[in-house]
């Protein structure tokens, strides 16, 4: 008789296989891993990413703020930890920096008020928007593991200068056409842009000499992206039917 139970093994949880592949991609572009805390000051998520007080971008991001401290808030980027490691490491420069994020929004299939960011800044002397580009195709060609087209259109954002919204070509119709690029063959995918000198400057780094890129982008949107997940909500509610998936 044989009575012997076998014992289900874990897995990791996608979000965390997803975090540990995009490490392991940038790391094999010589990027080192980086953090940043999770409840920061006004400083280092606003002021010197050269959010100006009062600045329309602020109000972008609804932002939680902690009760009875003073300028403290719940992170709404990971570009928070820029400025501490500029602060602590000189040029050449090259960090990736994934955790999560809060903003004060209503969740639905889209939103979350808790999601995972992950940020990348390079810095040198002859970095450019062109270097960016080549960056971020190699990293979507590995990770939706297809290959694909990087485009930019411009766009603001108060850390960069230029800025611009990143789009890759359809991993799934490859152009021609579906449900995921809403029929365009392009998908938006992140944020990014030639860091602004101001933000330099509140690194301490002079923006004479070094110049470099910024971009941040959301995990789960690109985990939804990659496996056809229509809600995000998934990825947080402990459903072991959905992360048994993976
Ligand atoms: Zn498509």
């Amino acid at each position: 008789m044989d009575n012997t139970k076998e014992l289900k093994k874990g897995h990791l949880h996608p979000m965390t296989t997803m975090i540990n592949e995009i490490n392991s991609i940038f790391s094999d572009m010589g990027f080192e891993f980086a953090d940043g805390p999770e409840m920061d000051s006004e400083h280092y998520n606003f002021d010197a990413l050269n959010f100006e007080e009062n600045h329309p971008a602020r109000a972008m991001q609804d932002t939680f703020w902690v009760k009875d401290k003073e300028k403290t808030l719940m992170r709404t980027h990971t570009s928070n930890a820029q400025i501490r490691y500029m602060e602590n490491n000189k040029p050449p420069i090259r960090i990736i920096v994934p955790g999560k994020v809060f903003r004060n929004e209503a969740t639905d299939a889209t939103h979350e008020a808790q999601f995972h960011q992950f940020e990348g800044l390079m810095i040198d002397e002859t970095t450019t928007l062109g270097t960016l580009k080549g960056v971020l195709n190699t990293f979507f060609e590995k990770f939706f593991g297809k290959e694909v087209k990087v485009r930019f259109r411009p766009s603001y954002f108060p850390f960069v200068e230029p800025g611009v919204e990143v789009d890759v070509s359809c991993f799934k119709c490859e152009g021609s056409g579906c449900s995921i690029c809403k029929n365009t063959g392009w998908i938006e995918v992140l944020g990014a842009g030639m860091v602004h000198p101001n933000v330099l400057k509140a690194g301490g780094i002079d923006p004479e000499k070094y110049q470099g890129f910024a971009f941040g982008v959301g995990i789960e949107r690109l985990g939804m992206l990659k496996y056809g997940i229509d809600d995000i909500r998934l990825f947080f509610n402990g459903d072991l039917r959905f992360v048994n998936q993976f």
